[in-house]
């Protein structure tokens, strides 16, 4: 008797354990299913770990950028196209973390919690994506670029849509280099990051605009000041070197010309606090998104900084770096009456889920500036293409920007762009940087308007 209750409890603590056993598996299989069954070891979808079964990637003139067949998964038929689009379509074996391939894939295989991937494997489609990039202009900016290495990225500042997104170096999907992970040439440097969503680089002179705005908001009657530049800004603690020797010059001029001296001084004169506020309000040591992802966090941290390095702070060098994508999002900003609206990468889906999960995305970003503010900037901003670069660089556009050539340790500066139309018809925001290009005035302003009026002749 006492044998049989025994068993009763033991038999009693089995089925109490199979029963919470079976929740737990329930549970688990409803939060990381869609993770288990699109991991790479599910031969339905992939093959040799490579995604093969997948709805297709367009572009914005619905271009098939990628899609599934009978051969598994196939590229556009145009190596430069390829070449141009594949940090934003991203690669097959998932090597590139920022791609639509990679952070939708759930939702381009097709995946759903009560047919799994039934969908998928049956139909041997799962759900299409349509970007908001166009590739010819991908394309352009690609042959823009040249030999060069760096990044462009262009969008629309009302409307937050990606029309152009490349990074280099790139290779073709269709021809993966067999010694892609193997060379110790260099060549191949950050070959899977792309530079605009994921790289942080010296941002030189483009960071002045930084130090405008906090010059705006902080200094009294700052467009009334007139300043001097002996061809240095001399403290205690060091020099910072001006490009020229500018004389009296205003507050505006300072900015046109680029000028260290001035810049430096104003660094100091705003201090460590003021000037680290401004930043941290513009975006910089902060955690951004767009494009669907995280950006790599542009820093600015002069705590330790005396007075020289300070000044060299100020004209965006010193320990400073900046996210391409952010500077982008900052330049829209200006552009769009202090509002920055959230970059995009994608313009549809056939999947419910992702249009809802999109859907949800806040429109404004994480960055503002006070319309006032903004109104300065862009005035600054327009008269700097007007008077010093000259309108004709940028035929037709009624360009607004500035120019930023980084000085880097043992190698050649990088070169930068970022600027924007003030035209009502044509509202996009471009950052281009050149790694390593050399002088921005020569290098990244062409590219720019490469880019700019292939964007304007595709109307
Ligand atoms: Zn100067």
């Amino acid at each position: 008797m006492r044998n049989t209750v025994r068993r009763g409890y033991v038999l009693y603590a089995l089925v109490v354990a199979f029963v919470c056993g079976l929740v737990f598996l329930m549970y688990s299989y409803a939060v990381n299913g869609e993770v288990w069954v699109t991991k790479r070891v599910n031969n339905h979808l992939y093959t040799n770990r490579q995604l093969t079964t997948a709805g297709s990637v367009f572009d914005r003139n619905g271009k098939a950028l990628v899609e599934s067949d009978d051969d598994g998964r196939s590229f556009i038929n145009d190596v430069t196209l390829r070449k141009a689009t594949l940090h934003t379509v991203g690669d097959i074996q998932g090597y590139i973390a920022t791609g639509v391939q990679t952070i939708y894939r759930p939702y381009l295989i097709g995946y759903d919690f009560v047919n799994g991937v039934y969908k998928a494997v049956k139909d041997g489609t799962g759900n299409d994506i349509t970007l908001t990039i166009d590739s010819d202009i991908c394309k352009a900016a690609y042959n823009a670029l040249g030999y060069n290495n760096g990044t462009v990225g262009v969008y629309n500042y009302k409307t937050g849509e990606v029309i152009c997104m490349v990074s280099k170096p790139t290779y073709d999907p269709e021809n993966k280099p067999d010694d892609i992970n193997t060379d110790t040439s260099g060549k191949y440097d950050g070959i899977y990051l792309n530079r605009l969503l994921s790289g942080v680089f010296t941002p030189g002179s483009v960071f002045k605009t930084v130090v405008a705005i906090s010059a705006i908001e902080n200094i009294d009657n700052i467009s009334e000041r007139t300043f001097k530049c002996t061809g240095k800004y001399k403290t205690e603690d060091g020099t910072v070197i001006c490009n020229a020797t500018h004389g009296k010059l205003s507050f505006e001029k300072a900015y046109n010309k680029s000028c260290n001296s001035v810049f430096a001084q104003l660094a100091n004169e705003l201090g460590k606090k003021k000037l680290t506020a401004t930043a941290e309000k513009l975006g910089f040591n902060s955690s951004l998104s767009a494009c669907g992802v995280n950006l790599s966090k542009s820093l600015f941290n002069v705590k330790g900084a005396d007075k020289n390095e300070l000044g060299w702070a100020g004209i965006g060098q010193h320990t400073v770096l900046a996210n391409p994508c952010h500077l982008m999002m900052l330049t829209g900003a200006i552009a769009n009456g202090g509002n920055a609206v959230t970059p995009k990468i994608v313009r549809n889906s056939t999947s419910e889920k992702l249009s809802e999960l999109l859907g949800n995305i806040s429109p404004l970003a994480q960055i503002s500036i006070d319309t006032e503010t903004a109104s300065q900037m862009k005035k600054i901003m327009r008269s700097t293409v007007k008077n010093y670069y000259g309108d004709s660089r940028f035929p037709g556009l009624e360009m607004c920007g500035k120019t930023g050539t980084a000085e880097v340790d043992g190698k050649r500066p990088h070169a930068w762009f970022m600027g924007f139309s003030q035209k009502e018809n044509f509202p996009y925001a471009i950052v281009v940087m050149v790694e390593n290009g050399g002088s921005a005035s020569s290098v990244a302003i062409p590219v720019a308007n490469k880019v700019l009026q292939a964007i304007k002749s595709a109307g």
